[in-house]
């Protein structure tokens, strides 16, 4: 059971969601990365959130690739390298982007406050669900052990879930600061918007995934329970 050809057949579309998201990101990004921008990603992040009164939330620097992530506990935008201090489309769409959801947090957007309190169950749900499942295998299939960790599992899918409106939001959040505030002009939003539609797309394939991981733990051990 550690290694069964139906969840690669069940997963095999998420899977290649995945990857052709990945190569989207890396075609988008290289073509927004030469477009120039009037600002770079810090500034254009510091300008959204001042604009909007957010004057309490630092943007700091971070290393890596693609490791830009906004922070609600500390309230830190914190943005790689090369979005920082580049002054292309690539760089202030990504920013903004995560000023976006800055721009959440602080008007309490809903959706972000439940993905905030669903992170801690879904670690839970997908590291106890999985050993419940293998135990309950292992157990002579244990229907309650299964069905205990098949539930448990399904908050990874419930927080997948509740992630995607807050990842379209914060996108379409960036997108609005960016043409009111003069950062990007309408015909280059076009460049903006296919590396963020890239990067939303990496995770509709995650959902998926967790999605059909459900489905796998489902169809595999509601035949062999009632056998
Ligand atoms: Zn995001």
């Amino acid at each position: 059971m550690f290694f069964d050809p139906l969840y690669f057949l069940i997963v095999l579309p998420a899977f290649l969601l995945g990857l052709w998201a990945q190569l989207r990101i890396r075609v988008n990004y290289a073509a927004a990365e030469q477009m120039p921008a009037p600002l770079s990603g810090a500034a254009a992040a510091r300008h959204i959130l001042n604009s909007a009164g957010v004057t309490d939330v630092e943007i700091e620097e971070t290393p890596g690739h693609l490791s830009d992530h906004y922070d609600p506990r500390d309230r830190v935008v914190r943005l790689s390298p090369e979005v920082y201090h580049g002054r292309s489309l690539a760089a202030v769409g990504i920013a903004a982007h995560e000023a976006g959801h800055a721009l959440q947090h602080a008007y309490q957007y809903a959706p972000l406050a439940i993905r905030n309190a669903a992170v801690p169950v879904a670690g839970f749900g997908s590291n106890a669900g999985i050993i419940l499942i293998i135990l309950g295998a292992i157990l002579n299939m244990n229907a309650l052990l299964i069905w205990l960790g098949i539930a448990l599992f399904s908050g990874v899918v419930f927080f997948q879930l509740v992630n995607l409106p807050v990842e379209y939001n914060a996108s379409a959040r960036a997108k609005q600061q960016l043409a009111m505030l003069g950062i990007v002009s309408q015909d280059q939003m076009y460049y903006v918007s296919r590396v963020l539609n890239a990067a939303a797309l990496t995770y509709v394939a995650a959902t998926l995934q967790a999605l059909l991981t459900l489905l796998y733990f489902i169809v595999r051990f509601t035949g062999r329970s009632q056998e």
